[in-house]
């Protein structure tokens, strides 16, 4: 049986360490987040966003902005935003609508206060190995890994994925830990072979179950960063955890794994943010 990664409870244990932080600070530090629109979902993330800051002392600023608003308009906004030297976060929830174009609000970001590391300053930062925001996402799987006493330096690590925002960003904290990283995309040949190559397996394909045992080598760590809701409306990954989970050495769980480490993240980034003027 796989050791499991519990990431409510790591991702608890990082928001009371900020917040005894934030406690002992003497100024308040402040996210501006900013949803254009009503998509539900977004509402959902971003009301959690508001509660993390609320639980570790952080002052959130909600924009609640209409679908019509036009890219000049949240432009301006977040030139505001950028001035605004009580504000130390700045948070777009993404997707905007269709009409603004998402990487030109990205870029208007100060990359002093990109908290979701997606500002090209901050990737190239990381890439570069200099200080800036790393992805929120791909720094909780880091933290799972530390947290749980698993070594990355020297390791075979595989990621399945190679999105901007969890696959390439996540390779890069591999290497930048001394792991091995091998890149893996829908044209990667023998995936499978590739894969089970790996001591530390990431999987971030947006596909739903699809590596199952087959992909996985005895003892290997499997991290799932997939969230999806299967056919029953239950929530599962993109690891076939019930195939998995009896080869795996350590293994996350859906939900209960990768998820709850992003609004972690998000937190750490936006203290270091305000602690760093
Ligand atoms: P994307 O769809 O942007 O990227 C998927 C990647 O997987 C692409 O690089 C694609 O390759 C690759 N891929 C797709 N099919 C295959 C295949 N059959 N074989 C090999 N590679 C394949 O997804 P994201 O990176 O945004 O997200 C990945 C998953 O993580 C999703 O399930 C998403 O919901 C979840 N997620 C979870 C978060 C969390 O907080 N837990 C946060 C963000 C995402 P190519 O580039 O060649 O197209």
């Amino acid at each position: 049986m796989a050791y499991l990664i519990d990431g409510k409870v790591i991702s608890k244990q990082i928001k009371d360490e900020l917040k005894e932080k934030v406690s002992a600070y003497n100024k308040v530090i402040c996210l501006a987040v900013i949803q254009v629109g009503c998509d539900p979902a977004s509402t959902v993330y971003v009301g959690n966003k508001k509660k993390a800051c609320e639980y570790i002392g952080i002052k959130s600023l909600a924009y609640e902005l209409p679908e019509e608003t036009t890219q000049e308009e949240l432009l301006d906004i977040i030139d505001k935003l950028n001035e605004d030297d009580n504000v130390h976060g700045i948070l777009v929830q993404l997707p905007v609508p269709k009409h603004i174009n998402e990487d030109c609000i990205i870029q208007a970001i100060s990359p002093n206060k990109d908290v979701d590391g997606f500002h090209p300053a901050s990737v190239g930062a990381l890439s570069i190995g200099q200080k800036g925001f790393v992805s929120c996402t791909p720094a909780g799987v880091i933290q799972l890994l530390k947290r749980s006493n698993i070594d990355i330096a020297g390791k075979e690590c595989v990621v399945v994925g190679r999105s901007n925002i969890v696959g390439k960003p996540m390779s890069m904290l591999l290497l930048r830990e001394n792991g091995t990283v091998t890149i893996c995309h829908s044209k990667t040949k023998d995936l499978k072979e590739v894969c089970k190559r790996a001591d530390i397996l990431v999987v971030a394909v947006g596909r739903p179950r699809m590596i199952d045992a087959s992909y996985v080598k005895p003892g290997a760590t499997v991290i799932d960063v997939g969230i999806h809701r299967d056919e029953n409306n239950k929530l599962c990954g993109d690891v076939d955890f019930a195939s998995v989970e009896p080869v795996a050495g350590a293994i996350t769980p859906v939900p209960g794994g990768v998820g709850p480490m992003t609004i972690a993240m998000l937190m750490n980034n936006c203290v270091e943010a305000g602690m760093t003027e």
